[in-house]
C-alpha cells in the first residue's frame, strides 16, 4: 500500500536584492489580511442580531451569504440583480484586494468568530501568522541556467499577484517575481516530490520573507523489500510503546524468545524537558493572572504582548523537543527493524483523559500536565516512519484502555503502592508502571490478532483497518499471551 506524505520546504526570499516596489508588494500581500480579518470580525459583531444563528447545542453560526450582502458589492451578475450599495463597503476600504481574497478573509473571520473571538478595544488586534497560501495554479517556479541569466539568482518564483492592478478601469493580475535562496539541499528535496502549494510568510523576528513549499512526497521503497524475504529471514517482533508523563515514552520489544532482556526495554527520557516545561508553565500562569486582573492602568497591551510572545516561544521550544524525541525513537526503531520483522504498536491515551474522574487521578492529572499533544506526537512519529519506508500497518496506534491496571505477567489486576510502580499480589512481583503499560499494549495487539475469527485491526489515529492477514508473522509470538 502506498501512501503519500506532505512535506514542507522552507526557502528564504533574497530580501537584499528585492526592489522597493516588490518589497512594498510583498508587505501588502502578507500583511493585509490581518487588517481585513479584524474588520470582518467587527462587522459580524456589530450585525450579530441579523446574521448569526444559534444551533441546538448553543453554538453560534454566522450566515456567510448575509455577511456578503453587508460587505461586498457585486458586478458579475445581471444588471437588475447587482448590489451597488452595501452598508460596509470593504472594496472602498481596501481597494487593492480582490473578491477572492475577501472571501478567504471572510472565512477565517467567521471561523474565529464562531470559535468565540470577539473584538475588544482593550486588547491589541489579532496578529495571525502573516501568511498567504497560494495554490499550484497561481505560481510558477523557474530555474534559469547560467547562460540565460546574468543575475546571481538562479531560482525565481513567479506569483500571480492577488492584489488587483488597475489599468484602464479593468483589474488584472500581474506576476510578482521573487528571487529565492535555493541551496543544493533544497534542490534535492524538490526533486523528491511534487509541489502542491506554497505559502508566503513574513517572519517578524528576522524581518524576512520566506516561501514554504508544500511538497507531496511519495514514500521511499519499503523497508522490507519483499514479503517472502522478510518473513523467512527475520524473526517477528512487536514493539509496544507507552507514552508517559515523566518519561515521554517507554518501549518493550516482544521477540520469539520467551524472556525479556534489558536490551529489549527502552526508556526515552528527557530530564531537561520537564524542567523547561515547568519553568514556562510558571511564567505563563503568572502572566495570565496579570492579564486577568481588572486594572485600568493602561499596561494591559504590554501584558498581552508579552503573553503572546511567551506562548509563541513556549510552542517553539516544545516543538523542538518533540522533534528531538521523535528522532530518537525512530533511531531505536530502525535498529530493531534491522534485526526483526518489526511491528510498532503505540498506546493512544485518549481514554485515560476521559476517565479522569474515576479512581486515583494523579497519573491522569499528571498526564495532562505533560501537555504534549499526543495525537501530534503520534502523527509525527507515524509520518517519520512512513517516510523511512515502513508500511502503515507496521505502525499502529491502539486504545490504551486497561493496559496500565493489569499485570503484564499473569493478567490479573494490580495495585499501585507508589506512583510509578505496579505490584501484582498473585505473582508477588513489582514492575515499573510505564513498562507494564508498554508490555500490555503489545500484548493487547497480539490478543486482538488471536481472536477467533473476522479480525481486523483498526488504527486509532487514522481509522484505517487492516485484516489480520497482514500480521500472520506475529503468530510466532503467541506465547506472550499466556501467563508465565
Ligand atoms: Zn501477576
Amino acid at each position: 500500500m502506498v501512501e503519500d506524505v506532505v512535506k514542507t520546504l522552507k526557502v528564504r526570499i533574497k530580501k537584499e536584492v528585492l526592489t522597493t516596489r516588490k518589497k512594498e508588494r510583498l508587505r501588502r500581500i502578507t500583511g493585509r489580511d490581518t487588517r481585513i480579518i479584524e474588520k470582518y470580525v467587527r462587522i459580524i459583531h456589530h450585525n450579530r442580531r441579523k446574521i448569526c444563528t444559534k444551533t441546538k447545542k448553543g453554538k453560534i453560526r454566522v450566515h456567510r451569504g448575509k455577511l456578503d450582502e453587508l460587505t461586498l458589492t457585486t458586478s458579475k451578475v445581471k444588471e437588475e440583480e447587482r448590489r451597488k450599495n452595501v452598508p460596509h463597503d470593504l472594496k472602498k476600504m481596501f481597494p487593492y484586494c480582490s473578491h477572492n481574497e475577501f472571501q478567504e478573509c471572510r472565512d477565517i473571520a467567521v471561523q474565529l468568530y464562531e470559535q468565540g473571538y470577539r473584538p475588544n478595544n482593550t486588547r491589541p488586534p489579532i496578529k495571525r501568522a502573516r501568511r498567504q497560501l497560494i495554490n499550484a495554479k497561481r505560481f510558477v517556479l523557474v530555474h534559469l541556467p547560467k547562460e540565460k541569466n546574468n543575475t546571481l539568482t538562479r531560482w525565481w518564483v513567479g506569483i500571480r499577484d492577488s492584489l488587483d492592478t488597475w489599468k484602464r478601469n479593468t483589474p488584472y493580475h500581474q506576476k510578482l517575481w521573487l528571487p529565492l535562496e535555493m541551496s543544493t539541499f533544497h534542490q534535492k528535496e524538490l526533486k523528491k516530490g511534487r509541489i502542491k502549494s506554497l505559502e508566503l510568510r513574513y517572519k517578524r523576528s528576522t524581518l524576512e520573507w520566506w516561501v514554504y513549499f508544500q511538497l507531496r512526497v511519495l514514500p521511499p521503497p519499503s523497508f522490507y523489500p519483499t514479503k517472502e524475504k522478510s518473513s523467512s529471514s527475520l524473526p517477528p517482533a512487536v514493539l509496544g510503546i507507552d507514552l508517559g508523563i515523566n518519561i515521554p515514552a517507554t518501549g518493550v520489544l516482544l521477540t520469539p524468545k520467551k524472556k525479556l532482556t534489558s536490551k529489549e526495554i527502552k526508556f526515552w527520557y528527557t530530564k531537561q524537558w520537564n524542567r523547561v516545561n515547568h519553568r514556562y508553565k510558571l511564567k505563563l500562569s503568572r502572566l495570565q493572572r496579570k492579564a486577568a486582573l481588572n486594572d485600568q492602568s493602561g499596561k494591559k497591551h504590554q501584558v498581552y504582548r508579552f503573553l503572546s510572545l511567551l506562548r509563541r516561544r513556549y510552542r517553539n521550544v516544545k516543538r523542538a523537543y518533540i522533534h528531538q524525541f521523535i528522532s530518537e525513537v525512530v533511531q531505536t526503531i530502525e535498529t530493531y527493524a534491522r534485526m526483526y520483522d518489526l511491528f510498532v504498536v503505540v498506546g493512544y491515551p485518549k481514554h485515560v483523559r476521559e476517565e479522569k474522574g474515576k479512581g486515583k487521578s494523579t497519573r491522569k492529572f499528571r498526564r495532562k500536565l505533560h501537555q504534549w499533544n499526543f495525537s501530534l506526537v503520534l502523527a509525527l512519529l507515524r509520518r517519520a516512519l512512513i517516510l523511512r519506508g515502513f508500511e502503515p500497518h507496521r505502525i499502529l496506534t491502539i486504545g490504551e484502555r486497561g493496559t496500565s491496571s493489569y499485570c503484564a505477567r499473569c493478567g490479573r489486576k494490580v495495585i499501585r503502592p507508589v506512583r510509578g510502580l505496579v505490584h501484582c499480589s498473585s505473582c508477588n512481583y513489582t514492575f515499573h508502571s510505564d513498562l507494564t503499560g508498554a508490555m500490555n499494549i503489545a500484548r493487547k495487539f497480539l490478543g486482538a490478532l488471536f481472536r477467533p475469527r473476522g479480525t481486523t485491526i483498526t488504527d486509532y489515529l487514522t481509522g484505517q483497518r487492516f485484516s489480520s492477514s497482514h500480521f500472520t508473522v506475529c503468530r510466532g509470538l503467541s506465547h506472550w499471551l499466556q501467563s508465565q
